[in-house]
């Protein structure tokens, strides 16, 4: 694996397919699923890895994100990776820009109105990238189901020539999402967290049994979470994965969202919710046997 820190550099030496998969490192289980997938169907895999401050909306967030630069140049390798992009912040941003990527409408929900200017952020950087690398194939994951509608509009509005690849969501071995936020939690914290996976599970017991209101769907979420008294509910939607805007019920391919704060940590997570035939198929993800790779010593 070669490690890279200019666009410039990266296409020198390129040739064949390129799958990349963006991320902003202190990798885990949920990254190394999205370069597995890469490695699948490219000939090279790009990671790149950029903590990009543009999307950030609490400077606090920022400055504690967590960062192992060895750690993660090793688990990209150990993954099947074949290049590690690693961009000075010069590099992506060598000026402030004076061009804006807004995604109207996908953006403007949820974790929109909750982080304002977030996907702004996140969308330029996700232009920068696809335009430096010129990847054949980009993978997100449905985890941030919202962030990956974004970025699927905004490639096609802007004619990038890439197919956006949006990948199932890994959990821990009892059901809460893989983040790197997990390792802020606290052990009480972290037992409060499940409360998010178990509105989720019910969730999707409800839609394969059947029911599709929104309203009903997101009453069965908001349960547990709001039993949970560690936890604070910042929003709990059903909305389509196209556009990321509320639906009223089931009519389109959809997530059921939730975002809590349990005790300082922020967290999000999601239902995927597609249609089979005359029904509707509900889908946790994956789930890992044992502990995750972000509680392994140094
Ligand atoms: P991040 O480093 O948090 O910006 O995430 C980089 C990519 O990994 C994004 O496409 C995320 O959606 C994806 N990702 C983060 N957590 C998970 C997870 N638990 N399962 C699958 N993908 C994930």
């Amino acid at each position: 694996m070669r490690t890279v820190t200019t666009f410039a550099d990266f296409r020198k030496e390129q040739q064949g397919s390129v799958g990349l998969t963006p991320t902003m490192g202190y990798l885990h289980e949920g990254h190394l699923s999205l370069i597995h997938a890469a490695a699948e169907a490219n000939d090279t895999v790009v990671v790149s890895l950029f903590v990009n401050p543009l999307q950030f909306t609490e400077d606090i967030d920022l400055a504690v994100y967590p960062r192992d630069l060895d750690r993660d140049a090793r688990l990209v390798e150990d993954a099947g990776a074949d290049v590690l992009f690693a961009p000075s912040i010069d590099e992506v941003y060598p000026e402030p820009p004076l061009t804006a990527v807004t995604v109207s409408k996908v953006s403007e929900g949820m974790e929109g109105e909750h982080r304002k200017g977030h996907f702004a952020g996140v969308a330029i950087v996700v232009a920068k990238l696809l335009a430096g690398i010129q990847p054949d194939r980009a993978y997100f994951g449905r985890k941030d189901a919202q962030q990956l509608a974004v970025v699927t509009r905004m490639a096609a509005d802007l004619s990038f020539p890439v197919e956006v690849v949006g990948c199932p969501t890994v959990r821990e071995h009892d059901g809460l999402a893989l983040s790197s936020r997990n390792t802020r939690l606290s052990r009480q914290d972290r037992g409060a967290a499940l409360a998010l996976f178990a509105g989720l599970e019910a969730v999707a017991e409800a839609v394969e049994g059947g029911e599709g209101a929104a309203a009903a769907l997101e009453a069965i979420a908001r349960a547990p979470i709001a039993a949970e008294p560690r936890a604070n509910i910042e929003y709990v939607t059903l909305a389509s994965q196209a556009e990321a805007t509320p639906l009223r019920g089931l009519d389109a391919p959809a997530f059921l969202a939730v975002t809590a704060r349990v005790g300082t940590t922020r967290l999000i997570d999601n239902v995927h919710i597609d249609s089979a035939g005359d029904r509707w198929v509900a889908d946790l993800g994956i789930r890992l046997d044992g502990p995750s790779i972000l509680y392994e010593e140094g």
